[in-house]
């Protein structure tokens, strides 16, 4: 029996929000799709609500088989791995100079960690 981490709900997050959006465009946009196209002035938005949604869904799945495959890498100990959680770390942003500079966000936890201890400066 495995217990449920936590820490991996986080980086599922922008997965969900997508999959709710295309959610909310089939489920509730959906069906006023008809009643869209009649109106004057959304009009415009009938066909939108029709071509986004499998684009969303499409584009939430690739960023869940991503994240997945991320913390399986992680879970092995592979990769840019952040020192509180042992998540995997983010892309690397372009940090103030006075806080040490570069830095990448750690997926699970949202800590920052400096890039000296990961280039081993
Ligand atoms: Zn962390």
């Amino acid at each position: 029996m495995g217990t449920i981490d936590f820490r991996a709900i986080r980086p599922y997050l922008p997965a969900a929000l997508l999959l709710g959006f295309a959610f909310a465009l089939t489920f509730v946009l959906g069906p006023l799709a008809g009643s869209l196209a009649a109106s004057p002035y959304l009009a415009q938005f009938a066909p939108f609500v029709r071509a986004v949604a499998p684009l969303l869904v499409a584009v939430g799945l690739l960023h869940m088989l991503w994240v997945s495959w991320q913390l399986w890498r992680a879970e092995r100990g592979l990769g840019l791995l952040c020192d509180a959680c042992s998540g995997p770390l983010g892309f690397e942003r372009v940090g103030r100079a006075s806080r040490g500079g570069a830095y990448r966000k750690c997926r699970c936890c949202a800590r920052n960690v400096n890039h000296r201890p990961y280039e081993g400066l």
